[in-house]
């Protein structure tokens, strides 16, 4: 007989990450399309070289540099290994069992997964039609249970941005006992008007949070580092939830030099946003509805079609994240990787 393990394992759901086929264009997994940038490469060999130590388990370094970047104090920094684990912490910092987590749906997908593991309770909010958050029903569902909303924007994996306006609106809704954790994953990719800065609202409530990565636009999803800025005693709080030393210091080293690189990041995200711009159009010019993104990757929400339209671009080596039953979520990859999905969507459309 086995040993006893928690009674409530399968309703944990696994997370499904983006299929890596050999040979294929990968586009599931909003993965930038270059290595690192060349100075963070170099950052990452000269540390690997000393290996052998434990990193800096608060890696002050990093916590420092990203607080004088970011225009915060120290105190309202921690890092965690990718912004997913500072999800999870956070979860088990602020809940007790059977509290309850909010999110909208479709959201991350770790959502539900990280809430379970924390003996919380995931609190699922449809999406509006045109695939934004509905706000409005999300400060409707919150309850006494309520200690923790998930607001993801851009939401992965619909695409659109909440307003500054509208965020505003929505905070002063929530009691302040509740925390608000803005999930800015794809932050650097954002062109909205009234864009949200975290940042900025972290500091100026009691109760919000922001989360970033060094994983999407600063393409180091590889190498596990991400960010939470917040007040002084939730940051604490959180930290505290950490499994020690679970920011390498690979990480740390490529962390403090991306901060270092300056422009080079915007020369490769404005590349990815003039791509998302011409993929969008040549979809919606093909007749399928695709919401606003201000991500790295599209929504194509084809409902029952989805499983369908996954099957067709994997037949033809692209590899896109389908949501069976809800939709397809394709990432913007180099311009002619688009053009090899764009074309496998075209085939589709036309029934070829
Ligand atoms: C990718 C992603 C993250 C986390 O990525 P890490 O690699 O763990 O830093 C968090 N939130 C959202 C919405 C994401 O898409």
């Amino acid at each position: 007989m086995s040993p006893d393990v928690r009674n409530d394992l399968d309703a944990i759901p696994a997370y499904v990450p983006g299929a890596t086929v050999p040979g294929a264009t990968k586009l599931a997994s909003n993965e930038t399309t270059t290595g690192p940038l060349p100075s963070v490469a170099v950052a990452i060999g000269e540390a690997a070289s000393g290996a052998n130590r434990y990193p800096d388990i608060t890696a002050r370094a990093l916590v420092e540099r990203l607080a004088d970047f970011l225009g915060v104090a120290p105190e309202n920094v921690t890092t965690g290994c990718g912004s997913v684990a500072l999800c999870q912490q956070l979860v088990q910092a602020v809940c007790a069992p059977g509290d309850e987590v909010i999110f909208g749906w479709r959201s991350f997908e770790a959502y539900p997964i990280i809430t379970r593991i924390a003996h919380a309770v995931p609190v699922q909010v449809p999406n509006s039609a045109d695939g934004s958050l509905d706000l409005d029903a999300i400060a409707a569902a919150v309850t006494d249970r309520t200690r923790l909303i998930f607001v993801c924007t851009p939401n992965n994996p619909t695409g659109p941005a909440v307003s500054r306006a509208e965020l505003g609106a929505f905070l002063d809704r929530i009691p302040d006992r509740v925390t608000v954790a803005l999930d800015e994953a794809y932050y650097e990719y954002m062109r909205s008007e009234d864009p949200v800065d975290g940042v900025v609202e972290a500091m100026s409530r009691t109760n919000v949070v922001s989360l970033r990565t060094f994983s999407k636009a600063y393409g180091l999803a590889g190498l596990r580092v991400g960010y939470l800025v917040g007040p002084a005693e939730l940051v604490t709080s959180v930290a505290k939830m950490m499994v020690p030393f679970s920011v390498s210091s690979l990480a740390q080293a490529a962390g403090i030099a991306c901060l270092e690189a300056g422009d080079e990041l915007r020369v490769r995200t404005d590349a990815v946003v003039a791509e998302r711009g011409r993929v969008r159009d040549a979809l919606l010019g093909m007749g399928f509805t695709v919401p606003d993104s201000q991500a790295n990757f599209v929504w194509l929400p084809l409902g029952d079609r989805s499983a369908a339209f996954d099957e067709h671009c994997g037949e033809r080596l692209v590899i896109v994240r389908c949501f069976a039953g809800h939709g397809v979520r394709v990432s913007i990859g180099d311009p002619d990787e688009n053009d090899r999905f764009l074309a496998s969507a075209k085939e589709f459309v036309t029934g070829m």
